[in-house]
């Protein structure tokens, strides 16, 4: 979570009238909402609300480098005239985006998974292929045509490559019509797969071996992989794919699909890259970061907001740049934490009617562990699509330390739910307390740093990690391409987490 509220997420005024661009990859010619210009003013636009919500990784040298390896890779491609940005995130999401008008988006997150140059090659090349086919456009331009209502973050095709170990959450709640929960599509599977075969492309024209392309969708794949079993081990279900996932192919199908282009320009002795790529990402923070906050087992600490708070036993923490979560067993009951914005006012009464607009409902004042905080329970109204509509809420407003508003929402999937786990939800959200001096240790956040693989092989290997670090094991395989069972030389340069 970071210090901030909703998501920005608006109909971008729009556009209506259709004009016919030929598509730079294909050659033809295609009826779109969006030529070239308004693509660039799209781009441009969403730059900025991309930065709003996700923060650039403060690390001049390895923005230099991503950089420089995406602007020879789009120099290569079939729109090398047009004005291309790269940009590293400071995210834990395994994810990387592009917006139409060159603007490509690789996480932090994703980069601790990589290997080498040439797999940062084809991640990049991947997300320039979606810009140089046009394809958040031809999106645009279908949706349209359907009469679907066109957000801001759909239309600049913010499209969320991966779910990832701690990526989007598996429960659809009374809120998600609040505020914007985000309203994120995928591509079809026509265009991943374009959009992979050009990114193996791009990397046989630089000298990379575009065979390189299947190790990033294999890497994505044990990513998932790696997911469903921490949720069985856990006990979980293993969580369904997300609604925006459900469209999305699976990264087994992409595998498939991309095998045989790939291999057409296979060249096993490309150079890799990989003393320059391991040598600019040494360092980088793993997992969560200070500014959002970390999870260490039942707890979560905030640093810079200086808070800390302990999830039920058999719950989970999931902390994403817009709100924390802690989620029941079942998944069906969940307490969601968000900052509540100055603009909303100062005091509670003025708050719960800023946010909710409430037709009716009551409060009650309370304190939790010296900190001010006012109970509502009542009606509020949504506004959904142009329509406005009504929305039980339950929830909490809390004074944390620096005067900050936080807003508890008790969620829930029915009204059984929340009847059965309301008990457990306050006792969750009584735990919120001032950090203390031990509880700032804890919140130290992990690093990626290299090292010499020994050779005790993996089991010597995890001794050298932070041993706050939850499957280890299989962890420092994931991040070394060795999941679930590769084998590495003893002596060769790998990454640990610290
Ligand atoms: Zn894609």
């Amino acid at each position: 979570m970071k210090f901030r509220f909703f998501m920005i997420v608006g109909a971008l005024a729009f556009l209506a009238s259709c004009a016919s661009v030929r598509n730079p990859v294909t050659g033809q010619y295609e009826r779109t909402v969006m030529d070239e210009r308004s693509e660039l003013q799209a781009g441009q636009k969403g730059h900025q609300e991309i930065l709003k919500e996700y923060r650039a990784l403060e690390n001049p040298a390895l923005q230099a480098y991503v950089n420089s390896v995406g602007q020879r890779l789009a120099k290569s491609s079939q729109r090398a005239t047009l004005e291309w940005h790269f940009t590293v995130l400071d995210s834990p999401e395994v994810n990387a985006f592009a917006l139409p008008g060159g603007y490509v988006y690789i996480t932090r997150g994703i980069l601790a998974y990589l290997n080498d140059e040439a797999e940062l090659a084809g991640v990049l090349g991947h997300e320039i292929g979606h810009v140089t086919a046009r394809h958040a456009s031809q999106r645009a331009t279908r949706q349209q045509a359907a009469g679907v209502g066109v957000l801001l973050a759909n239309v600049l095709g913010a499209v969320l490559e991966n779910k990832g170990y701690s990526g989007a959450g598996d429960l659809t709640n009374q809120v998600s019509q609040i505020g914007a929960a985000g309203y994120i599509t995928s591509y079809g599977r026509e265009q991943e797969l374009q959009s992979d075969q050009l990114g193996a492309e791009y990397l046989a024209k630089n000298h990379y071996d575009s065979a390189r392309m299947i190790d990033v969708i294999r890497m994505l794949k044990n990513q998932e992989q790696f997911s469903q079993e921490i949720a069985r081990s856990e006990g979980r279900t293993v969580p369904p794919r997300a609604n925006w996932l459900a469209s999305h192919p699976s990264s087994d199908k992409r595998l498939e699909d991309i095998r045989q282009t790939a291999l057409l320009h296979h060249d096993p002795k490309a150079a890799s890259g990989r003393e320059a790529f391991l040598k600019a990402i040494d360092g980088i923070t793993f997992g969560e970061s200070r500014e959002e906050g970390v999870t260490r087992g039942q707890q979560f600490f905030h640093e810079p907001m200086g808070f800390a708070l302990t999830a039920p036993t058999g719950w989970r923490i999931q902390n994403t740049s817009s709100e924390l979560t802690l989620i029941n067993g079942t998944g069906d009951a969940a307490l969601i934490m968000r900052t509540v914005p100055a603009e909303a006012g100062t005091t509670h009464a003025d708050i719960v009617q800023k946010i909710f607009n409430p037709i009716n409902g009551r409060t009650a004042q309370t304190t939790i562990n010296g900190f001010a905080a006012t109970y509502f329970v009542g009606t509020a109204r949504v506004q959904s699509g142009g329509q406005t509509g009504t929305q039980s809420v339950d929830a909490t407003i809390l004074t944390g330390p620096k005067q900050q508003n936080y807003l508890f929402l008790h969620a829930a999937k029915s009204a059984e739910a929340l009847q059965r786990e309301r008990e457990t939800l306050l006792a969750a959200e009584k735990t919120f307390r001032a950090l203390t001096d031990k509880d700032r240790l804890l919140a130290r956040p992990w690093k990626i740093r290299l090292a010499v693989f020994p050779q005790g092989g993996f089991a010597q290997l995890v001794k050298r990690s932070a041993a706050t670090l939850p499957h280890a094991e299989a962890q420092l395989r994931l991040i070394n391409g060795a999941y679930p069972d590769g084998v590495i030389k003893a002596g060769t340069q790998v990454k640990i987490v610290e």
